[in-house]
């Protein structure tokens, strides 16, 4: 082991990540505290986590907790720990580079971000440490890993470089120390905190730090009131609060959509306190399992902080926090899945959840229309999931539909139906303007039945499962027989089909390689033709979806071309029959263009170009 003074530089990107911190960021320059007492808090949790396998980590009677202490003259502010410490190794790797990909793509955002919003957007992706530049020009680290006899001095004045070499600490832990920027004076002073005033840590703790768990200490006074908010009487926890909470826990900067606080005693007795997010969060960026990730808590005592077993993964858009008294201290995640304890908690928060979001959707459709739109997918993967058997999911889900701009929930789908109609239209389509313009949509369209567009591709996999909703079938409006007209017309539409059978059998033989049938539809107004997929067989969508899965190999199957009976194209077709260039250009055309209005690629595109070209030019004609 060597003792000399060694000289690293910082990645790239933690040099652009510090040239950001102090050059670009004038405002909440108080957040910096927050982002080292959560690290020190957190590394706090970690010794004890460890201690419970392995008991010398921690030895009895050691208290965690946070010391802040000042030398005035020195104009130094540390922030110090007795957490599990970092070792020569951990200093290079936690402090010298960004290992996740989620900085990464926290720094293109915050690069194309005005600065008062980049100063949100720190400790959303992990950065926090870095930000003591923001007031320190240097920064020094002194640390010892639990289980390690010697320490470590890590220390950097943001130029680019960062020094490490041993040092001494009596203790395990971590100080880190910094040596603040001179005081602004005159103008630029204006509502500059000075963080060596004893006030202005104390306010600080205060209102960013209050629920950490470990005490923070400054002389001998404890600044933070440390008694976890879900051990609070509910009523008594404020907006604001909840935010601070949410924040540490999701590094979400903006305040949840919804809380959900309980506190059950029987059948177990546990209280959680969970919170359903507004919009789009920041760590969806990083890949990995889609698991749910609730901090476990067994007696005050921080067990696992990403627990997924006490919500599906369909709801792993919550964050929070679930104590359960009843568990072992040692539960490790395996005993944790099997234990009965863990499935009466998950059924009992779901069904909190599944409530919570329900208000959600009855106070407030605009916020929740915000939440669907970046978390709905979840909720459609619960469907398919089979979570769906009492309708509770299913009515909490948005849908894009025929008749208007808004959303819409099946239950207000099915107030609207209109008389006579038995079922709940759905078509599949890419987006919403190709499925809104699909042909299949005309004859609902001319009879004012509505449909519901289905463009997420979760949808297919999602209505695979929902055939029905509280007693009525959802029906694709692009499959099988679809007739929603009257007696009358019905006739009147047999007696426009009589006679073209031969034209029916010629189309047939000319795209035989593509389609299985054709036939008069009765589902068009102005379209000419359009493809339907017979009973019982997959969407177009849906194949689509499974080719994107297996790859090309995966057969098509072959779906039905139903032609409109009150549409000029019949005479056409009829007469094209008749001459010798027969019908077999115009079949494809036919069939072609009907791919095109639903979405579809075309088999042959340049053959098909070559059509419509000559089309333009006369030469079918
Ligand atoms: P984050 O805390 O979000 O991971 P930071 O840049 O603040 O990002 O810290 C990087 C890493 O450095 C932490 O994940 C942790 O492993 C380590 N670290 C920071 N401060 C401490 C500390 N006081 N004690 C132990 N490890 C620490």
């Amino acid at each position: 082991m060597t003792t000399d003074t060694q000289t690293h530089r910082f990645e790239a990107e933690v040099q652009d990540l510090m040239r950001l911190m102090i050059h670009s960021l004038y405002t909440e320059k108080d957040i910096f505290l927050r982002e080292l007492i959560s690290n020190a808090s957190d590394a706090c949790d970690k010794r004890r986590i460890e201690a419970l396998t392995d008991a010398t980590v921690l030895p009895e009677g050691t208290d965690l907790g946070i010391v802040l202490s000042v030398d005035a003259e020195a104009r130094t502010l540390s922030v110090s720990d007795n957490g599990i410490g970092m070792s020569r190794e951990d200093l290079v790797e936690n402090l010298g580079t960004i290992a996740r990909s989620g900085t990464r793509a926290f720094l293109e955002q915050l690069k194309s971000k005005d600065s008062g919003n980049a100063a949100d957007l720190i400790g959303q992706f992990g950065v926090g440490f870095y930000s003591a530049f923001m007031v320190a020009d240097e920064v020094e680290v002194i640390s010892r890993r639990a289980g390690a006899d010697n320490a470590w001095r890590w220390c950097s004045r943001a130029d680019g470089t960062y020094t490490v070499e041993a040092a001494e600490r009596d203790e395990v832990g971590t100080t880190v120390t910094l040596h603040m920027k001179p005081a602004a004076v005159g103008e630029d002073a204006d509502g500059e905190p000075d963080f060596l005033q004893d006030w202005t840590l104390g306010s600080t703790v205060k209102r960013h730090s209050d629920f950490v768990e470990h005490p923070i200490t400054l002389g001998y006074k404890t600044l933070n009131s440390r008694k976890p908010l879900w051990s609070r009487p509910a009523k008594e926890v404020t907006a604001e609060e909840h935010a601070d909470f949410y924040r540490h826990l999701a590094y979400d900067m903006e305040p949840p959509a919804k809380v959900v606080h309980v506190k059950a005693e029987v059948p177990v007795e546990f209280t959680a306190l969970l919170y359903i997010p507004k919009g789009k969060r920041p760590d969806f960026l990083e890949a990995g399992t889609p698991t749910s990730k609730i901090a476990l808590y067994v007696r005050r005592v921080l067990i696992m902080a990403d627990c997924s077993d006490l919500l599906p993964p369909w709801l792993r858009f919550v964050r929070g926090v679930v104590e359960c008294p009843d568990l072992p201290l040692n539960v490790s995640r395996q005993t944790l899945q099997a234990n009965p304890i863990t499935r009466r908690i998950q059924k009992h928060l779901v069904s909190k959840v599944l409530g919570a979001l329900g208000e959600l959707l009855a106070e407030d459709r605009a916020s929740y229309g915000v939440f669907f739109e970046h978390h709905g997918r979840m909720l459609k993967e619960g469907v398919y999931q089979g979570a769906d058997d009492d309708n509770r999911l299913s009515r909490l889900c948005l849908f894009a539909r025929s008749n208007g701009p808004e959303t819409t929930t099946l239950p207000e789908y099915v107030e609207r139906m209109v008389e006579g109609q038995e079922a709940i239209w759905t078509l599949a389509g890419m987006d919403r303007a190709t499925a809104a313009a699909s042909p299949h949509l005309e004859a609902f369209r001319a009879k004012g039945v509505e449909v519901l567009l289905m463009t997420d591709s979760v949808d297919e996999w999602m209505l695979q499962r929902l055939s029905e909703f509280e007693g009525t079938p959802l029906q694709a409006a692009d499959q099988g027989e679809v007739d929603l007209g009257t007696e009358e017309e019905k006739a009147a539409r047999a007696a426009k089909c009589e006679g073209h059978e031969d034209l029916l059998t010629a189309l047939q033989a000319a795209l035989d390689a593509h389609v299985s049938e054709v036939r008069f539809s009765s589902r068009l107004k102005d379209s000419a033709a359009v493809l339907v997929n017979a009973e019982g067989g997959a969407s177009a969508a849906m194949e689509r979806l499974m080719r994107d899965i297996h790859g090309s190999e995966m057969p098509t199957s072959k779906r039905i071309l139903e032609l409109n009976p009150d549409h000029p194209v019949v005479a056409y077709l009829e007469g094209r029959r008749a001459t010798a260039e027969g019908l077999a250009d115009a079949a494809q055309l036919l069939y072609g263009q009907a791919l095109v209005a639903e979405g579809s690629p075309v088999p042959d595109p340049a053959a098909f170009a070559r059509l419509v070209t000559e089309l333009l030019v006369g030469r079918t004609n």
